[in-house]
């Protein structure tokens, strides 16, 4: 065990805790929606755009590569996609994934993921919701869908508990939105296509993706790689909403965590609630993060078997 790991002479095992976790914390840029939809190689622009910065851009059904992009397009679907989707489908998350859904390791972090299902043996083909009228889950699209053609990059320094986003323009040669005659502003482009909802709830699942993909580079976090039962965990939360329900109402959860009694009230029907409750948890369980607070007889059990794992008195 290294000296990281041990308690250290009247150090609380708490901090002890907090001390093996913050160690391999790493500075990291995390490329979350890569932007292109073709899987077409190198079209990113290596340029940090601001949101005062113009775009210039512009698609519409009159335009000569009308639905080429949703072909063999690389959509990762977040937590918020999913709830909105399956909603609007009228079909319960799993049931939503089993038929649009493909299972897939989020490459920075190592961890699952489910991507948009695309026709034909080599996902080449279109999308399942392409029309030749355009996108039929237009008002409920995917994140990525609605970034296009910007990717998303989130950054955070080690020293900072602050986490940056910026985009990055995609110009993907099929593409011909580009050449339109439209100037807009960044600002203006994420706001006309609604992302402001989706980038609120999935924030906590970025911040995990973000944070495991930082400790990928120490082989995970306490130093080990996640194990399959933390991989399955975080794919319960960020995919299944009703999975989770009823962990959090059917197993001792209630029992081990102190959760108000008004948030009770509210995650037994609010979706976007109960997903932040599982952020919380991950956080928790993955990095000790003080997201959740543990009834007090449960953590003195904890502190107590933690004490004897490391040998202290
Ligand atoms: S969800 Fe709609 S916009 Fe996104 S790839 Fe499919 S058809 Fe295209
Ligand atoms: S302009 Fe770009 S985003 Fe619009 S349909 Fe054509 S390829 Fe797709």
């Amino acid at each position: 065990m290294s000296a990281n790991a041990q308690i250290l002479p009247g150090e609380p095992a708490e901090a002890a805790l907090e001390r093996r976790s913050s160690v391999f914390d790493r500075d990291v840029e995390m490329r979350v929606f890569p932007g292109t939809r073709a899987q077409t190689p190198g079209p990113a622009q290596p340029v940090q755009l601001k949101p005062s910065d113009a775009l210039s851009f512009r698609c519409h059904s009159g335009i000569s590569c009308w639905n080429a992009c949703c072909r063999g397009a690389d959509v990762t679907l977040t937590p918020h996609d999913i709830l909105r989707l399956s909603r609007r489908l009228g079909l319960r998350p799993v049931e939503f994934l089993d038929r649009y859904a493909v299972p897939a390791v989020h490459e920075a972090s190592d961890m699952p993921v489910a991507k948009l299902k695309m026709a034909g043996d080599d996902g080449m083909g279109p999308c399942s919701f392409m029309e030749p009228a355009g996108c039929a889950v237009y008002a409920d699209r995917p994140l990525t869908c609605r970034y296009y053609p910007l990717g998303l990059v989130s950054h955070k320094l080690k020293e900072s508990d602050k986490k940056e986003d910026f985009h990055f323009l995609v110009k993907e040669i099929h593409c011909k939105g580009h050449f339109e005659a439209k100037t807009q502003t960044i600002d203006t482009f994420r706001h006309d296509q609604g992302v402001a909802d989706y980038e609120a709830t999935n924030r906590g699942w970025v911040d995990i993706l973000m944070k495991l993909a930082s400790w990928k580079s120490v082989g995970g976090p306490m130093g080990k790689a996640p194990s399959a039962q933390a991989k399955q965990m975080f794919f319960m939360v960020s995919t299944d909403v009703e999975r989770f329900r009823r962990f959090v109402f059917e197993t001792r959860f209630l029992a081990i965590y102190a959760v108000p009694g008004d948030a009770i009230e509210r995650i037994k029907t609010d979706d976007q609630a109960l997903l932040q409750l599982g952020f919380d948890w991950l956080k928790n369980v993955l990095f000790n993060e003080p997201t959740l607070r543990m009834r007090r007889e449960v953590l003195r059990r904890a502190i107590a078997d933690t004490r004897s794992e490391v040998g202290a008195a």
